[in-house]
């Protein structure tokens, strides 16, 4: 924080004279005055803009809508009547987009049914086309949905940048070249590629996605910041100008969706007791069978009710854990943004392997 705060220098615009703070990691700024962007080094750039959808009075009634419609499928609809909401803030985000060729190739297997009917389908695919992949052009980029703003930008179209096109909002300087954002656009499709095909693949053998970049485009953005305070909290939501929509939001835990998730843990937990209670039994018919001899894949049975016992055990721990948060995150399609600890995803994992 220190490095940033000391990192400041004055400057005064080429083109209007101006004067106006530089960030130290700045590698490409933009006059807020008369627009003139110029990389660092010298040299004036011309860059593009994605037009602004929203002013305050629809990203307002925008997050109002979600929010209603959010809170419906999570935290129960009655938050929404004591939200009050704070004047929207719009800021210009630096990105970068990258086009050309890519080609793709994967290799590998999907394990199908288990125990004795056990299969592995092998699954290989080469592929190309055009692709347009977005980069952030800051390097700290810790803002609030800044990565479901950057993959919503997609195909939207762009326009030459003008300073009068920003509506008077904070327009946000590069902290990479477009050396930087090619590197980064390639790192970034091939690690998304990977997290898809892993989702309905067993094992990945092989994997390359390569951009054969043939532009790289400096661009700004339109990203709205939306605060709201329900009883002593305040919470976000993220919207994007580019499409109009929301983002990712906060919601706050209710105490009907805490009533709900102690309910579905108390019941795992009596699940999961229930398959503990079997297991001595199970043991012990399966030890009188395997000494009369043909035991067979018997033994998966006790096994497998240990080990659901234990996800029913796990899973009521996480639930609890869960309800006890102070907020939760949502999605553009209203659905909760599962924890990385979640049970489905553990489940997933495992089944996976
Ligand atoms: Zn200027």
């Amino acid at each position: 924080m220190s490095k940033k705060t000391t990192g400041i220098k004055q400057y005064r615009c080429k083109k209007c004279d101006a004067p106006y703070p530089l960030g130290a990691d700045d590698v490409i700024a933009t006059c807020p005055y008369c627009g003139y962007t110029f990389t660092i080094d010298g040299s004036e750039i011309k860059h593009l803009i994605l037009p602004n959808k929203l002013n305050e009075k629809s990203a307002h009634s925008t997050v109002m809508q979600w929010l209603e419609f959010a809170a419906k499928k999570t935290v129960g609809k009655g938050v929404v009547k004591t939200i009050e909401l704070e004047k929207p803030r719009l800021q210009w985000f630096p990105v970068f987009r990258v086009e050309g060729d890519y080609e793709s190739f994967h290799f590998g297997y999907k394990q199908e049914g288990s125990g004795d009917s056990r299969k592995y389908r092998r699954i290989e695919n080469r592929d190309s086309g055009r692709c347009i992949e977005w980069v952030i052009a800051r390097r700290h980029a810790a803002t609030f949905g800044i990565d479901e703003f950057v993959l919503s930008l997609e195909d939207t179209p762009t326009q030459s940048f003008t300073i009068d096109k920003t509506d008077n909002a904070p327009v946000l300087n590069s902290e990479i070249d477009d050396t930087d954002s090619i590197r980064r656009a390639k790192r970034n499709r091939k690690d998304r590629d990977r997290v898809e095909l892993l989702e309905k693949m067993s094992k990945l053998l092989d994997h390359s996605f390569e951009i054969i970049p043939e532009s790289s485009v400096y661009t700004h953005a339109p990203y709205w910041l939306v605060r709201y305070t329900y009883q002593k909290g305040t919470f976000r939501v993220a919207v994007s100008g580019a499409t109009g929509k929301v983002l990712l939001g906060e919601l706050p835990v209710t105490k009907r969706y805490r009533v709900k998730k102690w309910f579905i843990s108390v019941f795992m937990l009596i699940f999961g007791s229930l398959f503990f209670q079997v297991l001595p039994y199970v043991l012990y018919i399966f030890f009188q069978g395997s000494s009369s001899g043909d035991a067979g894949d018997a033994w998966l049975i006790p096994i497998g009710i240990l080990v659901l016992g234990v996800f029913l055990w796990v899973g009521s721990v996480i639930t609890i854990g869960g309800s006890l948060k102070y907020e939760i995150q949502v999605n553009a399609k209203g659905e909760e943004c599962r924890d990385p600890f979640s049970i489905d995803g553990a489940i997933k994992r495992i089944g996976g392997k």
